[in-house]
């Protein structure tokens, strides 16, 4: 599905597993919405299905994005919050019009309007922020200690310790660097 794009990487906090969407800030960046179809997939397997997207809803999503990541980087060290991060993340959540709705099997669904689908996502998306770096939930904003992603993430661990933004990638990148490191030092005590 969709050959050439990069994977998602789907995290259970909707907030940050959409600033998830580009990865590698520090490094080779990453980006996995390149195309307006790709917005329409990611949305998608959050239970907000649209459409249709256009470049400038495109746009508009990776200005929330950013404007979240930069929101969230600074809670995680605890420094002001950038006003114009701000700005943006009230604006898209004043202007999303999304209904939750309670399904017969105990879940909440999102409602859409017609008018305009991916603005109301991108509410959501933005609330979901807000409830986050608000601190509102159990966990902790944290910064991804992967030199080359220092990605802002919400640690629900129950430890509170948890050190990368996702333990598939860097995480188990970071493993096989120390790995590599040690067996350099000391071969003998390879495996
Ligand atoms: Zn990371």
């Amino acid at each position: 599905m969709h050959a050439g794009f990069p994977d998602f990487r789907l995290g259970s906090v909707l907030a940050t597993s959409f600033t998830g969407t580009l990865t590698e800030r520090r490094g080779d960046a990453v980006e996995r919405i390149p195309t307006p179809q790709r917005l329409i997939d990611w949305l998608a397997e959050y239970g907000l299905a649209v459409d249709s997207c256009t470049t400038a809803q495109l746009d508009l999503a990776r200005e929330l994005r950013e404007s979240i990541h930069a929101a969230a980087t600074a809670a995680a060290i605890q420094d002001a919050l950038p006003a114009s991060a701000l700005h943006v993340i009230n604006d898209r959540s004043a202007q999303g019009r999304a209904a939750a709705a309670l399904t017969p099997e105990g879940e909440r669904r999102w409602q859409l309007g017609s008018a305009s689908p991916v603005e109301d996502a991108l509410g959501v998306i933005a609330a979901d922020a807000i409830s986050v770096i608000a601190g509102e939930r159990d966990g902790r904003l944290a910064l991804c200690a992967s030199p080359t992603c220092q990605a802002a993430f919400f640690d629900t661990s129950r430890s509170r310790t948890r050190r990368w933004c996702d333990m598939n990638t860097c995480g188990n990148r970071q493993k096989k660097a120390r790995f590599t490191a040690n067996h350099r030092e000391n071969p003998s005590s390879a495996r």
